[in-house]
C-alpha cells in the first residue's frame, strides 16, 4: 500500500489548486478523480466564470478576492496559459436590489475602485445593453472572467510539476481516519496518508454525509448565442461581464465574447432543479432557450439572436449558500472544500493556499470564520 503526506480526493476546480498548493509546500501529494482531467462532468466547465471584487454576497468574501486576483496572476505565469481577463464588469438593477446595493456595501467597505452608472450612462459606455430608466449599476474594472477548463489544467500541471502524483479515471469508494493517519479506498486501490483533501464538488452529499450539512445540488443551463447583428458590440473590451437583478428579484448573468466562433454566454444564476449528479438531465430543451431569450431580449435586445448550444453544470448549494472550508470536525486529519453554492470559482487558487495551509499549519491566515460547518450543526470544532 503506497503512503503519501497528503491525499486529495477531487481534482476539479478546488481540487487541482489544493494539490498544487500543497505539493509547492514540499507535501508528498496523492490527488484521485473519478473522471478524466478537465472533463465536463462536474462544476467546473463552460469556458468561463466571473469574477469581481465588489462582492454583493458578502464583504467578508473581499479579502480573499483580493488574494485571488494576486494567485490568478502567478497560475498565468508560471503555468504558460491563459486563465483570467480582466475586462471590467457591472452589477446592474434598481438602486435597493442586492446586486447593487450589496456591491456597493462591498466596495465601500473596502475602499475598492467602482463606479456608479445611470440607465443612461449604462446605455451609452455599453450599447449593447438596455435597463429601465431607474436601474442603476456598480462599474468595476477589476472583475473580469477565468476560463475553468485552462485553470483546473494549469493547476494539474503545476502540481504534477511540483511532484504530485495525479490519478485519474479512479473513483474514491470510502475514507476513514485511523489512529495514524487517513486510509483511502479505490476503485483500483487502497492507500495511506497523514492527511486528507475532500473537494467533491456535487458528490459532496455522498463523500461528506457525516457533516450533516443539507447540500442541495441545483441543475445549471449555460447558454451560447450568436447575437443578431454580430458578436463585435459583444466582444472584450467593449463588453463587460455583468450581472443583473430583474424587478423579482431574479438574475440573469453573462459574458463578453471571447471565442473565434462569436459566441456569447448567458445564463440564470439559480433557480434550477434539484437534481444529483447521476439524475441531471443533461438535455437542454427548447423550452428552457425560449425562457432565457424572451427574459435576456428585455434587457439585451440583440443577444438571443440565434441560439448555437446549451450545457447543463451543478450547483452544490449550502443552506446559506456561504461556503464550507474548514478542518472535519469530527475527523482531526481532514480538511474540507465543499458547497461552493454556484459562486466558487473565482476563489479556485486562494481556496488552494487555504487548504494547503490546513493541511501544513493546521490553521490559516485568512479569513475563513464564515465558511465554518458548526454554523449549521452547532458541533464545535
Ligand atoms: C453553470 C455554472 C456557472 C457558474 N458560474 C460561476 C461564476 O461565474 N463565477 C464563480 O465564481 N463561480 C461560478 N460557478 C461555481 C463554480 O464553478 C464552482 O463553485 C466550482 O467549479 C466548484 O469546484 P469544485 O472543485 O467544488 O467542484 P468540481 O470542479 O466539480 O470538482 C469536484 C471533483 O470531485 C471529483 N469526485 C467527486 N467524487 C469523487 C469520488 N468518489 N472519487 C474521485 N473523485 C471524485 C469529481 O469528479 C470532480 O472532478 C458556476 C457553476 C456552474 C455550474
Amino acid at each position: 500500500m503506497s503512503h503519501y503526506d497528503v491525499i486529495v480526493i477531487g481534482l476539479g476546480g478546488m481540487g487541482s489548486a489544493a494539490a498544487y498548493r500543497l505539493a509547492r509546500r514540499g507535501q508528498r501529494v496523492l490527488g484521485i478523480d473519478r473522471f478524466a482531467p478537465v472533463h465536463n462532468l462536474g462544476s467546473s466547465h463552460g469556458g468561463s466564470r466571473i469574477t469581481r471584487q465588489a462582492y454583493f454576497e458578502d464583504p467578508a468574501y473581499v479579502p480573499l478576492l483580493l488574494r485571488a486576483h494576486e494567485l490568478w496572476d502567478g497560475v498565468e505565469r508560471d503555468s504558460g496559459r491563459k486563465v483570467f481577463t480582466r475586462c471590467g464588469g457591472i452589477m446592474l438593477g434598481g438602486p435597493e436590489s442586492r446586486t447593487v446595493a450589496g456591491s456597493l456595501a462591498s466596495a465601500r467597505k473596502w475602499e475598492l475602485p467602482h463606479e456608479l452608472l445611470d440607465a443612461a450612462e449604462i446605455r451609452r459606455r455599453f450599447p449593447t445593453m438596455n435597463p429601465d430608466d431607474h436601474e442603476i449599476a456598480l462599474y468595476e474594472e477589476n472583475a473580469g472572467f477565468v476560463v475553468p477548463e485552462s485553470s483546473v489544467a494549469a493547476h494539474l500541471q503545476l502540481a504534477a510539476r511540483a511532484g504530485a502524483e495525479l490519478h485519474h479515471q479512479e473513483e474514491v469508494l470510502s475514507w476513514r481516519e485511523t489512529s495514524t493517519g487517513v486510509r483511502v479506498g479505490t476503485s483500483r486501490n487502497f492507500y495511506t496518508a497523514g492527511r486528507l483533501v475532500i473537494c467533491p464538488g456535487a458528490w459532496a452529499p455522498e463523500l461528506l454525509a457525516e457533516l450533516g450539512i443539507v447540500f442541495t445540488v441545483e441543475r445549471q443551463v449555460q447558454y451560447w448565442f450568436a447575437p443578431s447583428g454580430g458578436a463585435e458590440p459583444f466582444r472584450a473590451g467593449r463588453h463587460p461581464i455583468y450581472v443583473w437583478e430583474g424587478a423579482n428579484g431574479r438574475q440573469f448573468y453573462g459574458f463578453p465574447s471571447h471565442d473565434d466562433a462569436g459566441s456569447v454566454k448567458v445564463a440564470f444564476f439559480r433557480g434550477g432543479r434539484t437534481c444529483t449528479p447521476e439524475t441531471i438531465d443533461r438535455t437542454v430543451h427548447s423550452e428552457e432557450v425560449d425562457e432565457i431569450s424572451a427574459f435576456v431580449r428585455r434587457k439585451m435586445p440583440a443577444l438571443p439572436g440565434t441560439f448555437l448550444r446549451g450545457a447543463t453544470c451543478m450547483y452544490t448549494n449550502t443552506p446559506d449558500e456561504h461556503f464550507v472550508i474548514s478542518r472535519h470536525p469530527a475527523h482531526e486529519r481532514v480538511v474540507v472544500a465543499c458547497g461552493f453554492s454556484g459562486h466558487g470559482f473565482k476563489f479556485v487558487p486562494v481556496v488552494g493556499e487555504i487548504l494547503a495551509d490546513l493541511v501544513v499549519d493546521g490553521t490559516t491566515g485568512h479569513p475563513i470564520a464564515l465558511f465554518d460547518p458548526a454554523r449549521f450543526t452547532g458541533v464545535p470544532r
